[in-house]
């Protein structure tokens, strides 16, 4: 865990999304929870000891497993935008099942662990977004969209200080798989010009501004590719085998995950395709 600025925590090294919390008189404002019961026990043991004052809300950035299952463990009122809201109400209990039955093969006890979950729904949907003022402090969270229509930050101006949820990845492909792509280079365009010394992204290390730039020529790349093919007559799947080829190499990707990160890329180029096709 590291302490990026006064009473502002992440933590990027459980399994899932890097998960943070913002420390107030008045309790813990949490950032996503971590996906693994075991680490998400973990983790309420750690925010508990530096927050002498309880939890006060848990935001959730996105509707991925990865930044939800853990909700239920934690005993505070969740904030989440209101397409989050939705996704949850209607197909968490859906992807809770996915987890474990993922997780049955992958590693037993945490399926178990798993079962006694439940998906905990946000009991405070945004639009826009909102302002929390909690003891001395004030905490922005504000629509970002892109990643997922429900794609939250969370901004602690005395910190200078953005959790930029998955909107923001640092050493690997951003997942396009339910994106759209133009709002999602116009998120990151805002996000740039905020006044932030540090972005926490959804997963990777915190990085700053810098790691900006790389993510909207990626996405505009992909975009680009895309298009070309899609106005040459490409097919979808041919369209998916070469701009695969071409962009697969713009990040190192362990041998294990290979497969994973192909399928990945795969969905993110469909998804652009279909954006193509449909001419957005
Ligand atoms: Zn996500």
């Amino acid at each position: 865990m590291k302490e990026l600025a006064a009473g502002v925590y992440v933590e990027t090294a459980y399994q899932g999304a890097n998960v943070g919390f913002i420390s107030t008189e008045e309790g813990a404002v949490l950032v996503d929870a971590p996906m693994i019961p075991s680490e998400a026990w973990r983790w309420l043991r750690r925010v508990a000891r530096i927050s002498q004052s309880g939890l006060a809300f848990l935001i959730n950035t996105d509707y991925h497993g990865d930044h939800v299952l853990g909700n239920s463990f934690f005993a505070a009122s969740i904030i989440a935008h209101e397409n989050t809201w939705r996704e949850l109400k209607n197909h968490g209990d859906a992807l809770l099942q996915r987890y474990i039955e993922e997780y049955k093969e992958k590693d037993p006890q945490v399926a178990a662990d798993l079962a006694e979950a439940r998906i905990a729904l946000p009991e405070i949907s945004i639009l826009d977004g909102i302002t929390l003022h909690k003891g001395s402090r004030t905490i922005e969270v504000l629509f970002l969209g892109g990643h997922t229509p429900g794609s939250i930050g969370v901004y602690v101006p005395d910190g200078r200080v953005l959790f930029a949820g998955d909107v923001v990845v640092t050493g690997r492909h951003p997942n396009l798989a339910q994106a759209q792509s133009q709002q999602w280079v116009e998120a990151l365009a805002r996000i740039r010009a905020m006044p932030v010394d540090i972005i926490v992204p959804g997963h990777g290390e915190p990085t700053d501004v810098s790691a900006i730039e790389p993510l909207i020529l990626y996405i505009q790349e992909v975009r680009q590719r895309v298009r070309e093919l899609y106005d040459g007559g490409a097919s979808r799947r041919e369209a998916v085998e070469k701009v695969r080829t071409a962009m697969i190499e713009r990040y190192p990707v362990p041998v294990e995950e290979r497969e994973i990160v192909a399928t990945q890329i795969r969905a993110s180029i469909e998804r652009v395709y279909e954006e193509v096709r449909r001419g957005e």
